[in-house]
């Protein structure tokens, strides 16, 4: 039997299945809600609530294959990627879970039936490693696994490791436990019995590698380091498949499976270099491009765009990890990445179908970002010439500019620098580096106090869609200090506050009781705790308080929520069915909305936008919401869903009419309620990403009213109160015609000056001179110097003005320089002394200004007598 990748996923979810766990399905790789994570990096992620017991899970035995990426945080494989054959950025997990239920035993009996009955990989290849115990914890050896797994696996095989490989855990904080971990031997026999794998398990070796980790939560790693027991004891586990892919398939590289085929024949294709197992740097090369071409994809498609914070910056890292390696090594000086999406759709586009949805905006994001980093790679590599003509060797400071300005690795600087037979100073970078790594720490430090607990509570119950105003008590707080500032945060049994989530900011409001009263800034949501941010704890924690959001700006927030649903229905209607959200921003005082959308939006496609949405105001649909509904009734309902989201079994629907969709936020009772609502931005995002803004409620009348002011104004102004657009109109036609007129004068005025000139010109040795103050301003007196200057032979003209500056102009016509060696522009230097200024033009005309009319005379009498002595 051909072990495809498809079928090993399948027979993974079904011996589970079989076992009575529930399949589920993938989270999305993007995490919200969760300060301390922004990919999911392993299966786990989306259970952590089950295991810290804020959340009961419906399923106590659950399966899945979970998307992951690790390229941040704790698991960080990055590096590694390419360089080996089984580190990915993004992979697959296979897992199972145990809440509360099962525990080490079945977990071990059943991992090893699979592998071995199931998918048949020889006993004698498989190596158990387990936790040795750790005295810092204060943890004993996992003897208990030891003793399950010898069942299975004689003693000489079943190998102690301490906590660096044996104790998982997802973060610096969270759930954790000591693990069991499943190594396979894939060497030649020949091999096999040269070296011992014994040897060779957690060693980095690329044909002795982990494929299965079987975790036993048991903590919870506090944020000050200590290990608390959890109530309940869990089984997580962790396989990925891309690796039992090439076990199963006989290869001894995950990029030599069915899963990265496709696209490496596509790069090879593209690049027309061939993945030949011969020269090193193309080969990683390849296995680079193939790798990051499915993390950036995949993230795109669950709406991370590249961008330079956060999440999208990770993101745009990758991307150009690729770039990159593809520039360097397979000579790609145009952007290519982007073509290689159709061979990756073509592999994954069945079994993720968002993939082959999104396929345009993935296309248009990646070629955009591609450009812009090769742009940026050329200034880089202008700027690295530039330095070669300077310097003989490369300093740390400027390896670091490269890297830091012009996204550099420094690979490339030195290869770069290779190249030229320059050294570099390596030392120097990595203390740039170094010290640029300090700054960005302090500014963004987080440290989160543990929390301390004053009333038990298993998590907080939502009370806000029904009430703005609860009687609450305080479960839990924390201190928090953020840059050198102090807040605190609460959770509380029930709040009426709510939290930031699906565009919508978190609400504001007081919490209160007879002795003290403390102001709420902020709601958020960490997992599915309700935080409360606030700068003092109210004097004692314990007993009631009365919670009051502050009800205004919830109803404004309210509006424009409802009002992000009506434009989106309006923009599909009017745009079409390929518009979809790409994010969202809903505040009391506008809102803000990102959709797929290929070119600008016209000014009358935006009418028609805004005319829709008052339409369904107007027509005040009443909301019907449903919570708790399963999924299939919301789809039943026509409800649209984003990709990329992250919904559990029971949604909540939204529904004005037409409009549906999964959402968790505030809403008004009907649409009309909105009372107005106006467009008053609309711009582009990135490649494929339009973004439009808009208002509501009194702050759209506001807008409105204020408008309308401005045009009674300009009606009064132009005396045309029926129809100030005809007025105005008339007034800049007025305005035109005048400026003709003026024109025309001005030449006129022109030929007078000029003729009176003419007439008064005198020849004073032999040369025809004139000196006088005339009524011109600075542009006419140029006019009229260039017409001279055609005219005129043999003649010397010096013209002042003193209108609101004292000018000198003088003219000197060709044969006077030729014959006289006489320049204008050397002449007016001296000139303009008189007028206390300065000068200079060319030897035909040069000009003056100053600030001292008084002078005009005397530089009259200066150039009378120059000409004269010539
Ligand atoms: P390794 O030591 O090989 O990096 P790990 O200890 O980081 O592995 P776990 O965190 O235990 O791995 O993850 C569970 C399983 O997920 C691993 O046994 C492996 O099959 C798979 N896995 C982990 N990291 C990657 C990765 N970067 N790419 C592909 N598969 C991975
Ligand atoms: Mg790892």
């Amino acid at each position: 039997m051909q072990w495809t990748s498809n079928k090993i996923r399948k027979a993974f979810l079904d011996f589970f299945n079989g076992q009575n766990h529930k399949i589920v399905p993938s989270a999305p790789l993007v995490v919200k809600d969760d300060p301390t994570l922004m990919f999911t990096n392993a299966g786990m992620n989306q259970f952590k609530e089950f295991f810290l017991g804020n959340e009961k899970p419906e399923s106590t035995r659950v399966t899945d294959s979970q998307k992951c990426l690790r390229v941040s945080g704790k698991h960080n494989d990055l590096e590694e990627v390419g360089v080996d054959t089984y580190h990915h950025t993004m992979f697959e997990m296979l897992g199972n879970w145990s809440f509360n239920d099962y525990f080490k035993e079945e977990t071990i009996d059943w991992a090893w039936k699979l592998l071995t009955e199931v998918f048949g990989i020889d006993k004698d290849r498989l190596y158990i490693t387990i936790f040795e115990g750790d005295k810092e914890d204060g943890l004993p050896r996992d003897t208990e696994a030891f003793e399950l797994w010898n069942k299975h696996v004689p003693a000489d095989r079943i190998l102690d490791y301490d906590k660096a490989d044996n104790f998982w855990e997802m973060g610096d904080t969270g759930p954790c436990g000591p693990s069991s971990e499943i190594h396979v031997d894939i060497r030649s026999d020949e091999e096999r019995k040269k070296v011992d794998a014994k040897k060779l398990v957690n060693q980095d070796h690329p044909q002795v590698i982990e494929i299965w980790n079987l975790v036993f939560i048991q903590y919870n790693r506090q944020a000050s380091g200590e290990l608390k027991p959890l109530p309940a004891k869990h089984i997580d586990t962790g396989m990925g498949l891309e690796r039992l892919a090439m076990v199963l398939q006989e290869k001894q590289s995950n990029y030599d499976t069915d899963l990265f085929q496709n696209l490496i024949q596509a790069t090879e294709k593209v690049t027309g270099v061939s993945y030949s197992g011969s020269d090193q740097k193309k080969d990683i090369a390849f296995r680079v491009i193939v790798d990051h071409i499915r993390a950036i994809s995949f993230s795109i498609a669950d709406g991370q765009l590249p961008s330079n914070t956060g999440a999208g910056y990770v993101i745009r890292r990758i991307l150009r990890r690729a770039v990159r390696y593809g520039y360097s090594f397979l000579d790609q000086k145009e952007a290519f990445l982007y073509k290689l999406l159709p061979a990756l759709i073509k592999e994954m586009g069945e079994a993720f179908p968002e993939l082959k949805k999104q396929s345009t905006l993935i296309e248009k994001v990646m070629k955009e970002e591609e450009e812009a980093f090769l742009r940026t790679l050329e200034k880089g590599i202008q700027k690295f010439s530039e330095y070669r003509k300077k310097h003989d060797k490369v300093e740390g400071e400027f390896a670091f500019e490269l890297y830091d300005t012009y996204g550099f690795p420094i690979d490339l600087t030195d290869l770069l620098a290779r190249e030229e037979g320059m050294k570099l100073d390596l030392e120097g970078f990595q203390k740039a580096l170094e010290d640029q790594k300090n700054r960005s720490r302090k500014a963004t430090s987080m440290e989160a106090g543990d929390w301390v607990e004053v009333n038990s509570a298993e998590s907080t119950n939502f009370v806000g869609y029904d009430q703005t105003q609860a009687e609450v008590s305080i479960a839990r707080y924390r201190e928090v200090k953020q840059k050198d500032k102090k807040h605190y945060q609460l959770v509380l049994d029930q709040t009426p506050f709510y939290p930031e989530g699906g565009g919508q900011v978190g609400d504001k409001g007081v919490l209160k009781n007879d002795s003290s009263q403390i102001s709420i800034f902020d709601t958020k949501k960490e997992n599915n705790l309700i935080v409360h941010f606030t700068k003092e704890l109210p004097k004692d924690l314990n007993g009631k308080f009365k919670a009051e959001v502050d009800v205004a700006k919830r109803e404004n927030a309210a509006r424009n929520h409802t009002a992000t649903h009506l434009l989106h229905h309006a923009l599909r209607e009017i745009l079409g069915e390929h518009v979809e959200q790409k994010g969202s921003l809903v505040r009391p005082d506008y809102l803000r909305f990102d959709f797929s959308h290929f070119q600008k939006v016209t000014d009358e496609e935006l009418q028609q936008i805004e005319k829709r949405v008052n339409e369904l105001v107007l027509e005040n649909t009443p909301l019907v919401e449903k919570r708790n509904i399963p999924m299939d009734e919301a789809m039943q309902m026509g409800a649209l869903a984003l990709f990329g989201e992250k919904y559990g079994d029971a949604v909540r629907v939204i529904k004005f009419g037409d409009s549906v969709e999964l959402c968790g936020g505030t809403h008004v009772p009907a649409t009309g309620a909105l009372g107005l609502f106006k467009l008053t931005n609309e711009t582009s995002v990135a490649a494929g990403i339009r973004r439009v803004e808009a208002i509501t409620g009194a702050e759209a009348y506001r807008y409105i009213s204020e408008r309308i002011q401005q045009l009674d104004i300009i009606a009064e102004e132009v005396k045309n109160k029926k129809d100030p657009v005809k007025g105005v109109q008339q007034v800049i036609g007025q305005n035109r015609e005048l400026s003709k007129q003026i024109d025309s004068l001005k030449q006129k005025e022109e030929v007078a000056e000029r003729n009176a000139l003419l007439s008064e010109l005198k020849e004073l040795n032999g040369i025809q001179f004139l000196a006088k103050t005339v009524d011109l301003d600075a542009g006419s007196i140029k006019n009229l110097a260039f017409k001279l200057r055609k005219e005129l032979k043999n003649a010397v003209i010096l013209l002042g003005s003193k209108g609101k500056k004292v000018t000198l102009s003088l003219i000197v016509t060709d044969d006077v320089t030729q014959s006289k060696g006489i320049k204008a522009g050397e002449e007016i230097r001296d000139l303009a002394q008189h007028i206390k200024g300065g000068g200079g033009g060319q030897p035909f005309f040069a000009t003056a200004g100053g600030k001292d009319a008084n002078g005009l005379d005397e530089a009259y009498k200066q150039i009378e007598e120059k000409v004269k002595s010539l």
